[in-house]
């Protein structure tokens, strides 16, 4: 798409931003259900709610920045997950996209595993009760404590992510006179991006051990012959934000096909396979994306078609998604503090947080989409970028959007689907607080992550 045209007035009605074409919506008042929990409604009267509790009344409560999680909400992608991939197939939440007690609490409730990848998350799944055998440690490169530690409370799983990692965890195991259950987490040749796939022949990355030269097969040769090692399966995680599923197929077909190689070598049928997360969800109304029984059936015939025709029995299927069932669960709700329309570019609106509490369309060039929430608005759309107060021109929340242009300081806007990868990437940069999480479900909010205080900074701070 060019980028010649001279962008539009803020409120020409179709404008040129940066290669995207964006058209203003129909009706600024309309909150999309697809970017929104599933609770957040705006009614007649023009009032927007989540759990039915109004969000002018949240800001009064708990403050803004703050992002208000719909517990419901939650709970109901948990089960449909769960549902959708039954008896025979394990479901891991992944911790990283969002982690609290509260959150391990639910899990359990639900019937989901977990994933985590430090030991930090590890502390928080134990202390809120999630069982040791439902956990799957993560990461490519453990600690030595994190792995002793992982061991000793019996993780029902390790994801082995290089040859160092082998012999590490097989040696603590021993030592500590155990037989830890492993996955060797492999890449396939599939990086998964949104919407495309590609294949690459190399592995031009640090996670995983790569199917291309051997190198995955030496890697189970090398586990199958470590005492303190129970080598389950196999592990493949090919990206994040896919509604394409083929990649996954690709995916799928390489690791049975490993699968194979090990059956003919070694005369074992590995038992398991992990065929990772990062399936996509809808951030902005363009996105499409695919309901979890929907990618059951997907993941479940690719992998029953691959083994039938490698001769395997067809291995227990786990999936580990974070976004799809914490992302779009959540909203953050900021305060706008100033507004400076630039002259035939657009007009940024600042908000009382930033990059500090959504780091991701900094590091990724995320798109999201924001509502003006605190109450409607008749006026004209203007094309807005809504920025942090952070010292960062790159402090970007919102790139493009449209907001109506009787925008006023004060106004309390919201930006859905950011229930995974913000409060988990959240820093202190310029000393900010980092806003706490509410949760919200049927007329009750309350706090499952507090707001940080400036106490808590300078409790660390011991010069
Ligand atoms: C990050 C990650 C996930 C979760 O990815 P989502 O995009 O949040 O679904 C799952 N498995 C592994 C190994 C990961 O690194």
């Amino acid at each position: 798409m060019s980028r010649s045209a001279h962008p539009a007035g803020p409120r020409h009605a179709d404008v040129m931003t940066e290669g995207h074409y964006t058209a203003p919506p129909a009706d600024l008042n309309a909150l999309d259900g697809k970017v929104w929990a599933r609770t957040v409604t705006r009614d007649e009267g023009g009032t927007v709610t989540v759990g039915g509790i109004e969000v002018t009344r949240l800001a009064e409560e708990f403050g803004t920045p703050a992002y208000f999680l719909d517990e419901s909400d939650f709970r109901a992608r948990c089960r449909a997950w769960a549902d959708a991939f039954g008896r025979d197939a394990d479901v891991f939440y992944a911790g990283k996209a969002f982690l609290s007690r509260a959150v391990v609490r639910w899990l359990q409730e639900e019937g989901l595993n977990l994933d985590v990848c430090s030991g930090g998350e590890l502390t928080t799944a134990l202390d809120a009760g999630m069982p040791a055998e439902r956990i799957a440690f993560h990461g490519n490169n453990k600690t030595v404590a994190e792995i002793e530690r992982a061991v000793t409370v019996g993780v029902g799983r390790i994801v082995l992510d290089s040859f160092q990692e082998i012999a590490r965890v097989a040696h603590i195991a021993q030592r500590l006179g155990k037989r830890q259950r492993v996955q060797i987490r492999v890449t396939v040749g599939v990086e998964a991006h949104t919407h495309e796939f590609i294949a690459t022949a190399h592995e031009d990355q640090k996670f995983g051990i790569a199917l291309a030269g051997g190198q995955a097969a030496e890697a189970v040769r090398r586990a199958l012959t470590l005492d303190g090692l129970e080598l389950t399966g196999i592990h493949s995680h090919i990206g994040s934000q896919i509604f394409d599923m083929a990649g996954f197929e690709v995916s799928a077909r390489r690791v049975v096909q490993l699968l194979a190689e090990v059956r003919d070598e070694h005369g074992v049928e590995l038992p398991e396979i992990d065929l990772g997360g990062g399936l996509g969800i809808a951030y902005t109304s363009e996105d499409d994306p695919r309901e979890p029984h929907e990618i059951a059936k997907a993941l479940g015939d690719i992998v029953t078609r691959e083994c039938e025709a490698a001769g395997l029995a067809t291995p227990r299927i786990s999936v580990e998604p974070g976004r799809a069932i914490v992302g779009p669960t959540a909203f953050t709700l900021y305060e706008v503090g100033t507004i400076k329309p630039l002259e035939g570019l657009r007009t940024y609106v600042s908000v009382d947080g930033g990059m500090s509490d959504n780091i991701r369309t900094a590091l990724y060039d995320a798109e999201y989409t924001v509502a003006l929430v605190s109450r409607t608005s008749d006026a004209e759309p203007m094309l807005v970028r809504v920025v942090g107060k952070h010292c960062e021109s790159g402090d970007i929340v919102v790139k493009d959007a449209f907001l109506p242009s009787d925008l006023a300081p004060g106004d309390l806007i919201a930006v859905p689907a950011t229930g995974a990868y913000c409060r988990s990437m959240a820093s202190n940069y310029n000393h900010a607080l980092r806003p706490p999480v509410v949760a919200v479900r049927d007329g009750g909010a309350r706090v499952i992550v507090r707001r940080e205080t400036e106490e808590d900074l300078l409790r660390l701070d011991v010069g």
